[in-house]
């Protein structure tokens, strides 16, 4: 039997689905029943009446799918599948900046650890932080763990917002000098960059934008220099074949490519990895998140 036929027979028996992020390994991809981004993957998360998720993306996304969905089994295939960015920035860290800036409001990305968002006003995902910051009643805003989308969100909200200095190393390792070599091989593909990635390259790009952003923003006969994980291009490809496009030296993230089929297969046959969390923290967690699905969507 195939890998696609055991997935299929154990999703059936468990009356499991399976949630990919855009930047999995397109054979990831090519059996979920969704690909998407943060929030889409959030959204789905809360609304599905499946007896299992089984998440295949890193950490802080099968823990937000566990926090919006908690009598539900999440499942991560991979234990060691962690995001970087996401222990850039602590609990006690937001703790000690609102004792700093007792007048702010703490906007969190979605790419953070359950305990740190237990501690988040609201959380957003990058295609919806610039309306989310907007919307908060407040003119001082933290703004975690991402200090590039944070100076991406300040260029556009009339608000003072103090930035954390965590970065994700894979798009903060794309720079300008690899963008400017791709874009003299290729004079006619337009950069699309998502705003993780460093001012520097933003201010090449003509397309500044999240995951679900890129694929709304494509044209079928468009070329296309892609800022962004390698394996987004794979998602891009199947919603416009006569596109052509170019990714980005060192576009990699490791964690992402930890999920295998044959992890799946394995997870779903032992219930492992499940997401665990505390009463507590799914408890607090969920506001800021359940915020942000009111506020962004
Ligand atoms: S691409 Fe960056 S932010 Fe996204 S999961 Fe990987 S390390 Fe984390």
């Amino acid at each position: 039997m195939s890998y696609q036929e055991r997935i299929d027979t154990l999703k059936r028996e468990l009356r499991a689905i399976i949630l990919a992020h855009n930047y999995q390994p397109p054979e990831v991809q090519d059996i979920a029943d969704h690909v998407g981004d943060s929030l889409g993957l959030s959204i789905l998360a809360s609304e599905t009446n499946a007896e299992v998720i089984v998440f295949c993306g890193v950490d802080f996304m099968a823990e937000s799918a566990k926090i919006l969905n908690p009598e539900t089994t999440v499942l991560i295939p991979e234990k060691g599948a962690k995001c970087p960015m996401a222990a850039m920035c602590t609990a006690e860290a937001i703790r000690e900046m609102r004792k700093r800036y007792p007048e702010a409001v703490v906007v969190g990305y979605v790419n953070s650890t359950a305990e740190s968002k237990a501690e988040m006003d609201v959380c957003c995902t990058s295609a919806n932080a610039i309306p989310v910051v907007r919307a908060v009643e407040a003119d001082q805003v933290i703004f975690v763990p991402d200090g590039n989308l944070g100076a991406y969100v300040a260029k556009h909200v009339d608000k003072e917002i103090i930035l954390w200095d965590g970065f994700c190393p894979t798009h903060q390792s794309m720079t300008a000098t690899d963008i400017a070599s791709l874009q003299r091989h290729n004079p006619g593909a337009k950069v699309m960059a998502h705003p993780e990635c460093t001012s520097e390259v933003l201010e090449m790009a003509e397309i500044i934008g999240s995951t679900e952003g890129m694929v709304t923003a494509l044209s079928d006969d468009g070329e296309y220099i892609v800022a962004t994980e390698r394996d987004m291009i794979h998602r891009l490809s199947k919603t416009a074949p006569g596109a052509r496009f170019h990714e980005v030296r060192g576009s990699v993230c490791p964690p992402m490519k930890m999920t295998t089929l044959e992890s799946i297969v394995r997870s779903l046959e032992t219930m492992t990895w499940k997401v665990e969390l505390s009463d507590d923290i799914i408890r607090r967690a969920r506001i800021p998140l359940q915020r942000m699905i009111q506020m962004g969507r």
